[in-house]
């Protein structure tokens, strides 16, 4: 570890050391680049330590959607459901719902899907690249993804996705209760039938990735500094300065990828905030008893189950709330019981919950850009429920911004400035 100031022209400084800039560091480092990241905590410890693992074709929409808007209010009151408000959290909901709402208009959300799925569909491969320079190809596979209806009527409602997925090149079928249960045979038998993602994937150590990323990275001379970061800010041309708690920093570019703590550091650069937490839980299930051979999403109520290395991982929830409030960890134990309905046998003894911040912006589209004032500051945050899936492919969008190539994507849906900016307004 190393926190003394340095000078070095064409370096470059990732901020956060979650997946998402430990794949932005690790292409970068493969560019020529020579590279410091920088976390307050040790590496992967905050949202992309404990996420489902799932690589889902699926995900092309945006988690806001019309029909989620009319089930709202239910799902408010449902005190088993998917989705939590807390009430001390509304001041900061009410313009980020106002900008989702927004977003669901016809014109804007074609955009989005868009945008979305010109990420989505590139992503399995760019992992897939990236995870063989780190040796970590063993925690990646593509054996599809389910998504398990229980009643006819949703499991009919889904379907009618199934044509705007197909005109996205998103490979889906459905499967009946006698085909699913032959692929699943764990899953209970009063299914109705699934969605199969053919060419979905799944990463079996989300944080073992990460963590891999960061070997490579050390290995090839990158370096690792774990301290807060509480500013940067430009101090000549090509020239950055990070303030940490302890020291400076100094490098001719930065990129800020701090998950939900991103838009604090954009202080000052003109950006509307937009980024709320989301929180999540999982429930990691190291002896099951059951075995299922792929991830798999229950449709009602929504969550996901996912074979993991160290066992079966159950995961969902989206609780709108501050970061730092004390997790409820009843919301992780609460899916034990939801997936005993779907699993019969299942064995939870020594189950662990969890909790983790997903960095969400309104439209479900991350921002990955440039900082309008200065030059050399780039971002990559907001993943939202999609950060590990699309983890690899905003590396190669970053790495080609810095080096001024074309981008693999066209990356002007996720300029930050969609929310507003003090040079736009
Ligand atoms: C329950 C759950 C299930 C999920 N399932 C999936 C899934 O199946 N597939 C998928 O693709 N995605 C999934 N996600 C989403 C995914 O985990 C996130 O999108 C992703 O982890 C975000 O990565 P990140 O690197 O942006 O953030 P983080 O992992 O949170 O990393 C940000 C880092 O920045 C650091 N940091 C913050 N502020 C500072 C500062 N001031 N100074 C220094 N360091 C700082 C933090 O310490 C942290 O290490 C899931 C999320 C949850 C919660």
């Amino acid at each position: 570890m190393q926190t003394s100031a340095s000078a070095i022209s064409n370096d470059v400084i990732v901020i956060g050391a979650g997946i998402v800039g430990l794949s932005i560091a690790l292409q970068l480092k493969l560019d020529g680049y020579k590279v410091t990241v920088v976390d307050q905590s040790p590496a992967m410890q905050g949202c992309s330590a404990g996420n489902a693992g799932y690589l889902s074709q699926a995900n092309i929409f945006p988690p806001a959607t019309s029909d989620l808007l009319l089930k709202l209010p239910k799902l408010l009151l449902d005190k088993e459901g998917p989705l939590v408000i807390k009430p001390s959290y509304l001041g900061k909901m009410m313009p980020w719902s106002l900008r989702a709402v927004s977003a669901l208009r016809s014109a804007p959300y074609a955009v989005n899907v868009n945008a979305l799925s010109s990420l989505i569909t590139r992503s399995q491969e760019s992992l897939a690249l990236l995870a063989a320079q780190a040796n970590a190809s063993h925690l990646l596979s593509t054996e599809g993804g389910l998504i398990v209806y229980r009643t006819e009527e949703a499991f009919k409602a889904k379907q009618k996705s199934i044509p705007v997925w197909r005109d996205y090149g998103v490979e889906v079928e459905t499967l009946t209760r006698q085909k699913t249960l032959e692929m699943e045979p764990a899953l209970a038998r009063d299914i109705t039938g699934a969605i199969h993602f053919t060419h979905s994937g799944r990463c079996s150590n989300p944080q073992g990735l990460g963590l891999l990323y960061l070997e490579q990275l050390k290995r090839s001379g990158a370096r690792f500094v774990q301290d807060r970061v509480k500013n940067a800010r430009q101090i000549g041309i090509d020239q950055w300065e990070i303030t940490l708690s302890s020291s400076r920093l100094k490098s001719s570019k930065v990129v800020l990828c701090a998950g939900h703590a991103s838009d604090e550091l954009l202080n000052g650069y003109g950006y509307r905030k937009a980024l709320v937490s989301e929180r999540g839980y999982h429930l990691m299930i190291p002896a099951p008893r059951v075995q299922l051979n792929r991830p798999v999403v229950f449709g009602e109520p929504y969550f996901a189950a996912t074979p993991m290395v160290h066992g079966l991982r159950l995961a969902g929830t989206a609780e709108f709330c501050a970061a730092d409030s004390p997790p409820d960890m009843k919301r992780s134990l609460m899916l034990r019981g939801l997936a005993e309905k779907y699993l019969p046998g299942l064995n939870s003894d020594d189950a662990q919950p969890w909790m983790g911040v997903r960095p969400a912006l309104p439209d479900g589209l991350p921002a990955i850009g440039k900082v309008e004032q200065g030059i050399g500051f780039y971002y990559a945050f907001g993943h939202g429920h999609n950060g590990l899936m699309t983890s690899a492919i905003t590396a190669r969008c970053v790495s080609a911004l810095i080096a001024e190539r074309e981008p693999p994507v066209d990356l002007k849906p996720f300029d930050l400035k969609r929310f507003g900016h003090t040079f736009c307004d």
